[in-house]
């Protein structure tokens, strides 16, 4: 997408500039989600160290599935 890496899947969906931006606007506010992120090397891993949040609330349930909705973002660009 960007042109400055490997076009590995990690860097497809994680840490190139196009995918930042992406992840930066749903949850550049979390530092734990960021973390996340940066520390892992594959979408795979990162859906299993996701942090949670606890409780059973709504908010709770949208955040378990804001990766799958930013890495459902980040298909059309992946391409
Ligand atoms: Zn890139």
């Amino acid at each position: 997408m960007c042109k400055q890496d490997e076009e590995s899947i990690g860097h497809l969906f994680l840490h190139c500039s196009v995918a930042q931006d992406a992840w930066q606007a749903l949850t550049g506010f979390c530092n734990d989600a960021t973390s996340c992120r940066q520390s892992s090397g594959n979408p795979k891993q990162l859906l299993q160290n996701w942090p949670s949040r606890p409780g059973v609330t709504v908010q709770a349930k949208m955040w378990a599935l804001l990766p799958y909705a930013v890495l459902w973002a980040v298909v059309p660009w992946a391409k």
